[in-house]
């Protein structure tokens, strides 16, 4: 009964939340412009407060604001929502992706990762509130301006809000088929460069250390270190060196991308990097890097959040699965600390980080009741 009241007050309120949407897709929030992430934080604050929140704007010591918006509930543990309000879309890209509704679907930089997860709560909040409901535990709403650089700068104040928190709530988008996520791979990336000598290529090639095979032996050391039946796996995604097509290079660097499915594979696959050696005679190694997000590991508390969720969407119609996908989020972090975490709570939607990202807006409303609903009942 409850759920269909829910559903009901967020239905009827549906074309409100498109035109947030479209509102707070026309304001540009790429990640590495403080200034322009700041923006949107406002946005993101003043929205929450007219909701009833009490909000904070927290300045990054790099990036741009975070906002965290709390709503009192009994004593117990707060629930924690994570959200961001970063894109990876760079300023200017509006004219050729305007923000509209096209077919049922919300077009717009960020639409679908994710400012419409931030609105779906809100809505559940507004939800709860319109139907007169306490809510049973603090509900804390953080979103952060760095997520798409790896969260280095709200790192802290997400785990210390999760360490506090009886769950997390991350309202990163769905998976393509609309699945909540119940396990993500940890991230990390290296950056190696190899040194060597240079010399002339015709004339003193004997005198020469070539960094670029140097390189080449590594490149074959990692990537025999993936493991698909283990979940490991490492990818050389970027390379340079040298410096003419005549001379012996002296240096050479590549980027690595590492993603792991266990805890203890984290530490692991950082030992393997840094144990790594040069193979020719006076060539060395430079190694930075490490693993930037543990996996998020499909923990027995996330279960049973996964199945709270699934139980509530199954009283209005809505069929909820779940998948562990290869991207990470800030759900990472906060699994990591054994905080139960359930992820992708957001919009259904796909194209994330393209010009064709959208939110399907058919699901909008009985998503938002889950959400209100989970709050309700954790
Ligand atoms: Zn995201």
């Amino acid at each position: 009964m409850l759920m269909q009241e829910l559903l009901h007050d967020l239905s009827a309120r549906q074309d409100q939340l498109i035109r947030d949407l479209l509102t707070w897709c026309a304001i540009e929030s790429p990640s590495n412009d403080a200034a322009a992430t700041t923006g949107m934080a406002q946005a993101v604050a003043a929205h929450l407060a007219d909701r009833g929140a009490q909000v904070e704007i927290i300045p990054g010591q790099v990036n741009g604001s975070m906002v965290r918006a709390v709503w009192p509930g009994s004593g117990q543990k707060p629930v924690l929502l994570l959200a961001h309000h970063d894109t990876v879309h760079p300023l200017g890209s509006l004219p050729r992706n305007p923000p509209r509704v096209e077919n049922g679907r919300v077009y717009g930089p960020g639409s679908y990762d994710m400012k419409a997860g931030t609105l779906l709560a809100a809505a559940a909040i507004e939800a709860i509130q319109r139907l007169g409901r306490p809510l049973p535990r603090p509900v804390i709403l953080l979103s952060t301006a760095d997520e798409e650089l790896a969260s280095a700068d709200s790192r802290p104040l997400i785990e210390a809000l999760a360490r506090e928190a009886e769950a997390v709530l991350v309202l990163e988008p769905a998976s393509y088929g609309g699945e909540l996520k119940t396990a993500r791979k940890g991230v990390g990336t290296f950056t190696i460069t190899a040194l060597g000598r240079a010399s002339h290529a015709g004339a003193a090639h004997e005198l020469g250390v070539n960094a670029i095979v140097e390189l080449a032996h590594q490149i074959q050391a990692l990537a025999a270190l993936t493991d698909y039946a283990r979940g490991v796996t490492v990818s050389v995604g970027l390379i340079q060196g040298g410096t003419a097509v005549n001379t012996v290079p002296a240096a050479a660097e590549m980027q690595v991308d590492v993603r792991v499915q266990r805890l203890a594979d984290a530490a692991w696959i950082e030992q393997q990097v840094y144990a790594l050696r040069p193979h020719l005679p006076d060539a060395s190694l430079r190694i930075s890097g490490g693993v930037e997000r543990p996996p998020m590991e499909r923990l027995p508390g996330t279960v049973r959040l996964f199945e709270l969720a699934r139980r509530l969407g199954q009283e209005i119609g809505l069929d909820l699965a779940e998948r562990a996908v290869g991207g990470a989020s800030d759900g990472n972090l906060t699994a990591a600390l054994g905080i139960p975490t359930l992820d992708g709570l957001g919009a259904c939607g796909d194209g994330a980080h393209t010009d064709d990202e959208y939110v399907t807006i058919e699901p909008l409303a009985p998503r938002a009741a889950v959400l209100a609903g989970m709050l309700l009942n954790l």
